[in-house]
């Protein structure tokens, strides 16, 4: 395949948080001390001599940056300091900017600024929309006025709902779209032929590693890492889809025993979200480990939009249950301020798209590797 070499590469991949990328010399100890490379699907030294020559089509292509989960090991083994852990995870953020059309996540993650700004846009539009169409303060006085808080009525459930649509509609569509972006440039660009057995024998896969990223587990001493990543990532799957799908069931202004599945379901969702935040906060402050001895500025934002989403979100339920009207009514304002900024930037353009590409990417490298075992190239 013969393809443009762009010798500037190099220094487009540091707005994405690359460092150390001249240094390597090529000797292969990161890959030998990688626990996750394997025959088909070899990294990092390869994506490190890629950047290197400015392939940036033969990038676009790879799907080996998502089966790193950075532990570290590479970094750690490396003679000469050349980071290849956090060059993959730089490679990660550039690969998200690439498949996605719309341009966004590319402004997002170059620009701090950017960042900033379409964050606080979204949340000023909530903060608009909450004027106009929630009855604040009259309605909610004359709620508070009958006792007890009526989240519902305070704010106009239809309105939520169709909001909630659009929210759906517009993450749904974003994620497909860029998804299928991604399988374009990885199997159909690459003419890699696959049959359609294939596909439906390793959907299991992809399912399997979506729930539980099993592969994280291969790497040496990351069991704790692994366990907290899940309880965030289903924690945070349960809430998506509780808000997002299934809001008219999971808010109500009935207040059920605390062993009803609404409220069990939301528990188990905020401890998630709460213990990793905490931790992928903690190991960010003191460096403690070499996935984390660097952040780039959008590990932080999302660390930070979650973290007052789970404050707020707590905030909401406690006064919600001890009858707390009007301190309910305005912080479930400021709730759907850092929710849903959270939801429309980190779904489709940054972090939590990993979600989506890593299994993906997990199943895209087992089809190429039947494939190419059927031409018997493996
Ligand atoms: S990154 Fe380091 S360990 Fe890997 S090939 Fe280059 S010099 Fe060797
Ligand atoms: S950080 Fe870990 S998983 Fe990623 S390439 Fe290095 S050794 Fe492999």
């Amino acid at each position: 395949m013969s393809q443009r070499i762009d010798p500037n590469f190099t220094l487009e991949l540091e707005k994405f948080g690359i460092s150390e990328n001249n240094e390597c010399f090529h000797c292969g100890t990161c890959t030998a001390a990688c626990s996750l490379t394997e025959k088909g699907v070899i990294f990092p030294r390869k994506q490190i001599r890629a950047v290197q020559m400015g392939l940036k089509e033969t990038l676009a292509s790879s799907v080996e940056p998502w089966l790193c989960y950075f532990c570290g090991d590479c970094n750690e083994q490396c003679p000469r300091d050349a980071k290849p852990g956090e060059l993959m995870m730089s490679l990660r953020r550039y690969l998200t900017s690439v498949y996605d059309w719309t341009g966004i996540s590319k402004l997002m993650y170059k620009s701090k600024l950017w960042e900033f700004i379409f964050i606080f846009l979204i949340a000023a539009v909530v903060l608009i929309l909450s004027i106009i169409f929630m009855h604040v303060p009259a309605e909610a006085e004359r709620l508070t006025s009958q006792g007890g808080v009526a989240l519902n009525k305070f704010a106009p459930v239809d309105l939520i709902h169709l909001g909630d649509m659009v929210i759906f509609i517009l993450l749904g569509g974003l994620l497909i779209s860029n998804a299928f972006n991604m399988y374009y440039k990885v199997i159909l660009k690459t003419k890699v032929k696959v049959s359609l057995g294939t596909y439906i024998k390793e959907l299991g896969s992809l399912i399997w590693n979506f729930g539980t990223q099993w592969k994280f587990r291969k790497c040496d001493g990351e069991k704790t890492y692994w366990f907290i990543h899940l309880l965030l990532m289903t924690g945070y799957v349960t809430l998506l889809v509780m808000i997002v799908v299934f809001l008219s069931w999971f808010q109500t202004d009935i207040i059920h025993p605390w062993y009803h599945p609404q409220r069990i379901l939301g528990y188990y969702a905020t401890f998630g979200l709460m213990l990793g935040v905490i931790y992928f906060m903690i190991k960010r402050f003191r460096k403690i480990s070499e996935s984390s001895k660097n952040s780039h500025f959008t590990d932080w934002t999302f660390l930070v939009l979650l973290l007052l989403t789970t404050i707020t979100g707590i905030l909401v339920h406690i006064f919600r249950i001890n009858g707390l009207a009007m301190p309910t009514y305005y912080m479930y304002v400021f709730h759907l301020m850092v929710l849903t900024p959270m939801l429309l930037i980190e779904v489709p353009f940054s972090k939590w798209s990993h979600l989506a590409y890593r299994p993906l990417a997990i199943y895209f490298a087992n089809l190429k590797k039947a494939a190419l075992k059927k031409e018997g190239k493996l």
